[in-house]
């Protein structure tokens, strides 16, 4: 039985990053870039207008106060999308909305709020200034956001949504990604019934294939649900051969002491396994191996083969241990660890095989501390128990018992990657 580190070590090794494709940019989110993005322009484009007001010359509003107002003749109205074809000279303005390009001759902005427009019938004729304007002033420059040729995005960035809008405001549609994995998801057992049949008696429907395939959509991936097999191995074979199209296989079940062999053999025949049995709790009957495949264009290509255990919170578990740090490395990510926080542990906890134990809990925060209290029962069959938790309390290996009170790490189930 190897270790938790080990196996991720392991799976990683087998694992290297996907191959770039272009996608439409609204669809990036969350993945990373495959080139460097340069500007080819200005942002802004031209020097523009930061406030909704009157476009003056400074040197025209020296001195002005309520008390001294200085009178300007408005000569033209120049909204954010057009330009104005006339120049402002000495004694004149042009009523400027934000965003608008700055008229030639102007060198600063005099807000509504420091003029009289709002009392004034013909403001848009002539106007009053109330203050003084310095030069500059409530101009936006041309190039301050982004300066044409500037390298604005590095490749291997995380897309997010600032990046998102970024892009497009260099006119980007489309943009250069690694693509996202896709994951096929069989799951084994007799006893299983798809959600969309009734539920004869002695038979429970399949959850694993639902809560894996939201596992894979919300790291990144896309779910490819192969659906049920019963636990014959030949079956199994044959639901594999349908579709392998597939950069990871998750199978659930067929790995536990009394039908391991069944996933076994499938790998033995079709590929090689590498690992089976983890010191983790739960998750313990994990195995880990290569399948041979085929690629879109047919050509064969090795797909490497988790095999979860068939327990619904252990299958759960085990994705988050070591598929989703699989797909992210695929996706290019650089940081594949899970959000993890220090708490302090409200009940004892006992880890007599030296396992590494993985256990639900809910984490509070209290006067700028956190704490976690497990969510009642922890067996591996009881997946409500992964609903009401937030976190995963971490117990190593060399650590026969936690004291209540001790401080715990605990891996945030909800909390958003860091990049
Ligand atoms: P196994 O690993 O096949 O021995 O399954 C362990 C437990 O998990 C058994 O109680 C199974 O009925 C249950 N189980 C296996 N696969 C699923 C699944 N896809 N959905 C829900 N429960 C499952
Ligand atoms: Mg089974």
């Amino acid at each position: 039985m190897i270790s938790v580190d080990r196996a991720l070590d392991q799976i990683l090794g087998c694992v290297t990053v996907l191959e770039a494709e272009p996608a439409p940019i609204l669809e990036t989110l969350g993945q990373v870039l495959a080139e460097d993005i340069y500007a080819t322009f200005d942002i802004p484009p031209r020097d523009n207008s930061a406030m909704d007001g009157y476009v003056v010359r400074s040197a025209d509003t020296a001195g002005a106060s309520p008390q001294s107002p200085r009178l300007l003749r408005v000569i033209d109205t120049v909204m954010a999308g057009s330009i104005s074809e006339h120049e402002v000279v000495p004694g004149t303005a042009i009523r400027i909305m934000t965003g608008a390009p700055i008229p030639r001759g102007a060198d600063a902005v005099a807000r509504f709020e420091i003029t009289d427009a709002a009392q004034r019938k013909d403001a848009t004729r002539e106007i009053a200034i109330l203050a003084e304007v310095k030069a500059g002033e409530d101009l936006r420059r041309a190039g301050e956001d982004i300066t044409k040729g500037a390298k604005v995005l590095s490749r291997r960035t995380v897309i997010r949504p600032a990046e998102v809008g970024v892009l497009a405001s260099l006119g980007r549609a489309e943009v250069a990604v690694i693509r996202r994995p896709r994951v096929a998801i069989l799951v084994t057992g007799d006893e299983l019934v798809d959600i969309n049949k009734s539920l004869p008696t002695g038979k429970i429907y399949d959850s694993n294939t639902y809560s894996l395939a939201a596992l894979v959509r919300r790291y990144g991936g896309i779910p490819q649900v192969l659906g049920l097999a019963s636990d014959s191995e030949d079956l199994i074979r044959a639901k594999l051969n349908q579709n392998l199209d597939a950069d990871m296989l998750i199978t659930t079940g067929g790995v536990s002491m009394g039908d391991f062999d069944v996933v076994k053999d499938v790998l033995a025949k079709e590929g090689k396994l590498v690992f089976w049995k983890v010191r983790m709790r739960p998750g313990r009957p994990v195995t880990f191996g290569r399948l041979k495949g085929r690629s879109k264009a047919g050509v064969a290509k090795e797909i490497v083969h988790l095999g979860l255990p068939g327990n619904p919170v252990s299958a759960m578990v085990t994705f988050e241990v070591f598929a989703r740090p699989a797909m992210l490395k695929m996706m290019g990510r650089e940081n594949l660890a899970k959000p993890t926080i220090e708490a302090i542990i409200e009940e004892s906890i006992d880890n007599d095989g030296g396992f590494r134990i993985f256990a639900r809990a809910v984490v509070a925060e209290r006067n700028g501390r956190y704490f976690a209290r497990l969510t009642g029962p922890q067996g591996a069959g009881i997946l409500t128990s992964m609903s009401r938790a937030n976190g995963l309390v971490v117990i190593t290996e060399d650590r026969l018992r936690v004291e209540k009170g001790e401080t715990v790490p605990v891996v945030m189930l909800d909390w958003d990657e860091e990049r």
